[in-house]
């Protein structure tokens, strides 16, 4: 298959970027890294009038340190993220989860703005940005607004994104120093979208939980929040938990669906026993079950 006719832009300013998908009036498409849109394109799933291609405006990349967040411009590559040293030492459930997205080959031009903007609800980034309340800085030819991952996604590949807008970077508050990260999906073979997964982080003082954030991925419409299992968890004592227990209210904000991939029982009943692993797997002996 080929894509239906269109122009192409490759502008080399974000204004400039702006301003083309203005004037396209809802007939633009960005295309960062490729790895989704092109096989859109190719299908002729998307027919845009105008592709408007971010590779060559410089500011949209890479990954730097703001008073108490780390912000990771949209066009920088999945494979970049994960190599960061910045990501590495600031963001480790990042770091965990980048690793499942794709292949070396995909990462390699996939990017962190593409994947968020995407909003697959298998996908590991938005799940991530989400568990670790992440905030989005998005821009249009009206002005600039940040917008918090909680609120960013709406529906299946649905966006708080206006059609004039763009994704410029995303903006990751910090974590207390030595927290804990949290990650782990099933998939049938790596490098495929999780049939079901979580992610998140753990901030953990004298035996006691101080801060959680968990996010499931591919249980639900958009990534799920699992904010019910957080508020249990904070304030708790590690030795009283009971990670089987604790599944439960983990999943209770899921909402998983049947598709060609898996059933919503099979991503339930595994999910559960994800939960319950990554529990012991952070928190260990600590743990009285
Ligand atoms: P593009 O394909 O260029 O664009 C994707 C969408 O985002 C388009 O609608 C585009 O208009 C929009 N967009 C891009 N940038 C912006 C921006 N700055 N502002 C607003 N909108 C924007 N992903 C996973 O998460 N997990 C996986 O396991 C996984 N496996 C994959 C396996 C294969 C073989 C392939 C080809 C892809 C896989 N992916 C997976 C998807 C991959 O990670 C893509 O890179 C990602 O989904 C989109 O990133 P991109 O930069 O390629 O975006």
């Amino acid at each position: 298959m080929k894509p239906a006719p269109f122009d192409y832009a490759r502008p080399a300013s974000i204004a400039e970027a702006c301003r083309l998908i203005d004037e396209a009036g809802g007939g633009a498409t960005l295309i960062a890294g490729g790895q989704t849109l092109m096989p859109l394109l190719n299908l002729r799933l998307a027919q845009p009038f105008v592709v408007v291609d971010l590779g060559a405006i410089a500011e949209l990349r890479g990954v730097t340190r703001g008073d108490s967040f780390t912000r990771i411009g949209a066009m920088t590559t999945q494979a970049e993220v994960l190599a960061d040293p910045l990501v590495q030492a600031n963001l480790p459930a990042l770091a965990r989860a980048l690793a499942h997205v794709g292949h070396h080959q995909t990462r390699n031009r996939g990017t962190l703005g593409g994947s968020i903007a995407f909003a697959e609800s298998a996908a590991e980034c938005p799940a991530t940005a989400l568990a670790l309340g992440a905030r989005m800085v998005l821009q249009s030819v009206r002005g600039q607004r940040v917008v918090e991952a909680d609120g960013f996604f709406l529906g299946p590949y649905q966006t708080v994104l206006e059609q004039d807008e763009m994704l410029l970077a995303v903006e990751f508050p910090d974590w207390p120093d030595g927290h804990i990260p949290l990650f782990r999906e099933v998939a049938r073979r790596p490098g495929d979208f999780a049939l079901t997964g979580l992610v998140g982080a753990l901030a953990v003082e004298g035996g006691v939980i101080v801060r959680a954030g968990i996010a499931w991925l591919a249980m639900g419409p958009t990534p799920v929040r699992a904010r019910a299992v957080e508020a249990a968890l904070a304030g708790a004592a590690i030795a009283t938990l009971d990670p089987a227990r604790l599944a439960d209210l983990a999943l209770s904000e899921c909402a998983p669906f049947d598709d060609k991939a898996a059933s919503a029982a099979y991503r339930l009943t595994v999910g559960r026993r994800l939960f319950a692993q990554v529990l012991r797997e952070a928190l260990g002996a600590r743990l009285a079950a």
